[in-house]
């Protein structure tokens, strides 16, 4: 049962899975449809009367390096695309950069 999740395979089928559908939901009702980064911030973005879909559930511990906690309501929180992009942004930069020093002194 040892699932490599840096396979992008396999996050795909992770995220099309029942049980995570299920467990996202239930994520999002307890925080009340709202981003919680936003809400720390003082903005509100709330969706519950919004049909399309602008809130996303994300891993505080990536799915990658934490799979153990995939499931685990305390590890999940609800962010809008905006500040999930920016985590996400901000990961992706720092492997760039990484990769870019590596580069150079290799
Ligand atoms: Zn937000």
């Amino acid at each position: 049962m040892n699932t490599d999740y840096n396979d992008i395979k396999n996050r795909k089928a992770f995220y099309k899975s029942k049980q995570w559908r299920m467990i996202r939901l239930r994520v999002l009702k307890r925080d009340n449809y709202e981003c919680v980064n936003c809400r720390k911030e003082g903005k509100v973005t709330l969706n519950r009367f919004d049909k399309h879909k602008t809130l996303d559930v994300d891993h505080i511990k990536e799915l990658e390096t934490h799979p153990e906690l995939r499931y685990d309501l305390d590890n999940l929180q609800t962010l809008c695309i905006w500040c999930h992009n920016k985590k996400h942004n901000r990961y992706q930069k720092k492997i760039n950069k990484k990769r870019w020093t590596d580069e150079r002194w290799d």
